[in-house]
């Protein structure tokens, strides 16, 4: 056996402007480190202008795959020769694989969402019913991947109601689930028959790590599971839920996970998981919570 070092590496990494901040590299070194890859996770940044000729590099230096951060979630599709089922309902691509030059496009954010309520929360959403909060783009994400896995009902609260109704209007058309918009009261109940409330809003994310969404917390019934986003290991908004003896599942096992799709995808291995989330947590507890992605 040889025993000269081989040099070449096999590229991976983050388009996003700004991407200083984002922190998949640490989940995803951490995993390569574990794995003994000769892999490197770059953070990239990519203007908005600059996106076809980064994704003509993704080609050009033969990179494995590359994720997708703010704001060329949408660009990316026009730059993509094929694209799964779901990123296509959705609409976005935040993880692309280069299959031997052909790039083909994923949306990891909600199937990392799924994988957290199923592994670590221990709850199918098949035929439950679900309160999101917010109508952003992760939320968007979420609503139909949990909709594809046979979610009965879903139920949009969102402050800004357009933006709510026509993300109720996307499920309806693209899914076979029942989807319906609540308006943002001050102080709004969570309806009686929630399985599962999510908090897909930003509100709590670092600086405001205080804040929680405006909700009747008296509200929330026993046997019900909730989410938020924020990656955190803890908000407010869990700590309602915890105080109140719930199931509480946060925001970095979402984080985690979607990496971990990306990271099987990119290397065709399982991904180390807990290696993964053991370094994000030591990441997050030296600066705190930041900006997901
Ligand atoms: P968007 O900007 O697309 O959406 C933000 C959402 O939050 C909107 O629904 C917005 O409502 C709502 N919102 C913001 N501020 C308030 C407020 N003060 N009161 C009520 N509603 C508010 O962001 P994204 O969907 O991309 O991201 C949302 C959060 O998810 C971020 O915090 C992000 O860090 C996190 N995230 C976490 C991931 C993870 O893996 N853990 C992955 C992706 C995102 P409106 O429509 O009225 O403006």
């Amino acid at each position: 056996m040889s025993m000269q070092k081989q040099y070449l590496e096999q590229l991976t990494g983050v388009f996003g402007y700004p991407a200083a901040e984002n922190p998949t590299v640490v989940i995803q070194q951490a995993a390569f480190k574990e794995l003994h890859l000769q892999w490197r996770y770059l953070t990239i940044e990519v203007k908005p202008g600059d996106l076809k000729e980064a994704m003509q590099a993704v080609r050009a230096l033969n990179m494995r795959g590359i994720n997708l951060t703010i704001p060329h979630k949408l660009a990316v599709l026009e730059h993509l020769d094929t694209i799964s089922d779901s990123a296509s309902i959705i609409g976005a691509v935040n993880t692309v694989v280069n299959k031997q030059g052909v790039l083909h496009g994923e949306n990891t954010d909600g199937k990392g969402f799924l994988r957290a309520l199923r592994e670590d929360g221990g709850v199918d959403p098949e035929g439950k019913s679900v309160l999101l909060l917010g109508a952003g783009g992760a939320a968007r994400a979420i609503a139909v991947e949990l909709a594809l896995a046979g979610a009965e009902q879903i139920t949009i609260m969102n402050r800004t109601a357009e933006r709510g109704k026509e993300l109720v209007s996307h499920i309806q058309k693209n899914t076979s689930s029942s989807a319906k918009f609540l308006p943002w009261k001050s102080g709004a109940a969570v309806p009686e028959e929630t399985d599962i409330l999510v908090n897909a809003t930003s509100i709590g994310l670092a600086p405001d790590i205080s804040a929680k969404p405006d909700i009747n917390y008296d509200s929330l019934c026993s046997g019900q599971t909730v989410c938020d986003i924020i990656p955190a290991a803890s908000t407010p908004f869990l700590e309602e839920a915890e105080s109140r003896g719930l199931t509480a599942l946060d925001g970095l096992g979402m984080l985690v996970y979607q990496g971990a799709i990306g990271f099987t995808l990119w290397t065709g291995l399982e991904a180390p998981v807990d290696v993964m989330l053991r370094a994000l947590t030591a990441e997050f507890s030296k600066k705190g919570a930041k900006k997901g992605e």
